[in-house]
C-alpha cells in the first residue's frame, strides 16, 4: 500500500477560500508602498549559504538551528532564504544600486526556517520586507515606522503597538558588551543553559530571554542606553521628536535588541497580545554596516520586515467582508447554446473589465445548473436555452432578491448588466 503525500511539516497551502484574503492584504500593502515612492523588487529563494551566514551572524539562532541547507549537484552549499534582507543587499551590490544614490525597495515571498511549528510560526512562512539604503538620517527611520502605522490603519488592526530602542553604534555595542559580560558573569551560577552558552557568543541576546527565572537578573543589568554613542543619542532623540510630531504612540523597550547580528542604532517591533507567544507582527531596524560587511562600498541601510500569516490571522479576527464571488453564473441548455455561451460570456468580459463571469461547462440539467448557480454566491443568473437563441436574447434572473426574470437582447446585454452590477 502507498503511504499518502502530504506537504512538508510547517508548510501550508494557501487554499482558495483563503487567497481572496491573501489578495486583498497584499493589494492594501502594495498600494501603500507605492505611495511612499517604495519600488518592487524580487530576489531568488535559494542563495549561497555564506551570504547568510556572513549577514546574519553565525551564532544567531537562524543560522545556527534554522537554515535549510543543502549541497546542490554541484558540491555548492545552497540555502532556502531564511528572510529578504541579505539577499536584497547582495541583489543591490550585485546590480550597483546602492552606492552613490539612494534606494527604496519592497519584496514578498516565501521564507523558510526549520522551526518548531506552531501557530504564527511554520517553516515556510511569508514575509513583506521594505529596505532604504544610502539615507542616514532619523528621518527615514521615521517614515518607515509611519508607513508600518498606516498600514496598519488601512487594514483596521488597532491592537498593534510599537517599542522602539536603540543598539548604538558598533563601537558603542562593543563597549557595552563588555560590561554586560561582567555583569552576567557575577551571576552565571543563576543562568540558564541557553544563556551561559550565549554568554560567550551572544550576550546582547540574553536580555531577549523568555525564561521567568531570568527576568529579575535581567532587569537588573545595565542598560545599552547608558553606555551609547552622542551620535547614537542624537539619531535617537530625533527620531522621538518626529514620532511626537506625527502621532506615533511608542514605548521605549531597553531590552529590544533583534535576533539578527546586523542592526545598530535604531530597532523597533510592532506587538500584539492577541497572538500569544508569536506576537511580533513587524520587525526592523536600522543596519549601516551590512552593506560592507557584504562587500559593497560603505552604504546606510534601514528596514523592516513583517509576518503575512501573523498579520492575516489578525486580520481574520476583524469583520472584514470580502468579495471574491463571481457576479454573473450563466445557465447553457442545448447544444446550440453550449457553443453561443462562450462567446456570449467573452463578449461581456470584452466590453465589461470589472464583471466576473462563469460559464456553466459540463452540462446538466436546468433544476442542477440553477443550484450551482446560487451555490457560486453570483448575483445574477443568465440563462441561454433554444428559445432565447431563436430570438438572439438571454434570460436574466436575479439570485439574490425576489425580481421577474426577464428578456434582454444580446446587443444589449453589456449595458444593462453595467447599471445592474
Ligand atoms: P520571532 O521572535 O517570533 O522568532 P524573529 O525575530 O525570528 O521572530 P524576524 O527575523 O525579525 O523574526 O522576522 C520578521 C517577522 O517575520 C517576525 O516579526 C514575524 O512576524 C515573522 N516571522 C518570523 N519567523 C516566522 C515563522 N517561523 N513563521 C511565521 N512568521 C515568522
Ligand atoms: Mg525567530
Amino acid at each position: 500500500m502507498s503511504v499518502k503525500i502530504q506537504s512538508i511539516r510547517g508548510m501550508h497551502d494557501v487554499l482558495p477560500d483563503q487567497s481572496g484574503l491573501w489578495q486583498y492584504f497584499e493589494n492594501i500593502i502594495r498600494n501603500t508602498v507605492q505611495s511612499y515612492g517604495y519600488r518592487e523588487i524580487r530576489m531568488p529563494v535559494l542563495e549561497s549559504t555564506d551570504l547568510f551566514c556572513r549577514s546574519i551572524g553565525e551564532v544567531t539562532d537562524i543560522v545556527e538551528k534554522e537554515m535549510y541547507t543543502f549541497a546542490d549537484r554541484n558540491g555548492d552549499s545552497l540555502t532556502l532564504r531564511p528572510e529578504g534582507t541579505a539577499s536584497c543587499v547582495r541583489a543591490g551590490i550585485q546590480h550597483g544600486l546602492l552606492h552613490n544614490q539612494q534606494q527604496r525597495l519592497w519584496y514578498m515571498g516565501p521564507m523558510f526556517r526549520h522551526e518548531r511549528p506552531q501557530k504564527g510560526r511554520y517553516r515556510q512562512f511569508h514575509q513583506i520586507g521594505v529596505e532604504t539604503f544610502g539615507i542616514d538620517g532619523p528621518d527615514i527611520d521615521a517614515e518607515l515606522i509611519l508607513m508600518t502605522a498606516r498600514f496598519w490603519k488601512s487594514l483596521g488592526l488597532t491592537n498593534v503597538h510599537l517599542e522602539l530602542n536603540t543598539l548604538g553604534s558598533n563601537e558603542a555595542r562593543a563597549l557595552y558588551r563588555g560590561v554586560l559580560v561582567d555583569y552576567l558573569s557575577q551571576h552565571e551560577n543563576h543562568l540558564d543553559e541557553e544563556s551561559k552558552r550565549r554568554l560567550t557568543t551572544n550576550p546582547l541576546r540574553i536580555l531577549d530571554s523568555k525564561n521567568p527565572d531570568l527576568q529579575e537578573i535581567i532587569e537588573a543589568a545595565p542598560k545599552l542606553m547608558d553606555y551609547l554613542d552622542d551620535e547614537s543619542r542624537q539619531h535617537f532623540e530625533q527620531l522621538k521628536v518626529i514620532l511626537h510630531a506625527a502621532g506615533i504612540d511608542f514605548r521605549v523597550n531597553t531590552r529590544l535588541v533583534r535576533g539578527l547580528d546586523y542592526y545598530c542604532k535604531t530597532v523597533f517591533e510592532w506587538v500584539t497580545d492577541e497572538l500569544g507567544a508569536q506576537g511580533t507582527v513587524c520587525a526592523g531596524g536600522r543596519y549601516d554596516g551590512l552593506v560592507s560587511q557584504l562587500g559593497g562600498k560603505p552604504t546606510t541601510a534601514a528596514g523592516f520586515a513583517m509576518g503575512v500569516e501573523r498579520l492575516l490571522s489578525l486580520i481574520e479576527n476583524t469583520t472584514l467582508q470580502l468579495n471574491n464571488g463571481i457576479d454573473i453564473f450563466m445557465l447553457l441548455q442545448g447544444d446550440k447554446a453550449q457553443i453561443q455561451g462562450l462567446i456570449l460570456a467573452e463578449q461581456i468580459r470584452t466590453e465589461c473589465s470589472n464583471i466576473k463571469i462563469q460559464v456553466n461547462c459540463g452540462g446538466g440539467s436546468f433544476k442542477s445548473q440553477m443550484k450551482k448557480a446560487d451555490k457560486s454566491g453570483a448575483k445574477l443568473a443568465l440563462i441561454l436555452g433554444e428559445d432565447e437563441i431563436i430570438h438572439d436574447s438571454v434570460a436574466i434572473k436575479h439570485l439574490r432578491s425576489e425580481s421577474e426574470q426577464k428578456l434582454i437582447r444580446q446587443d444589449e446585454l453589456s449595458k444593462v448588466l453595467s447599471e445592474l452590477l
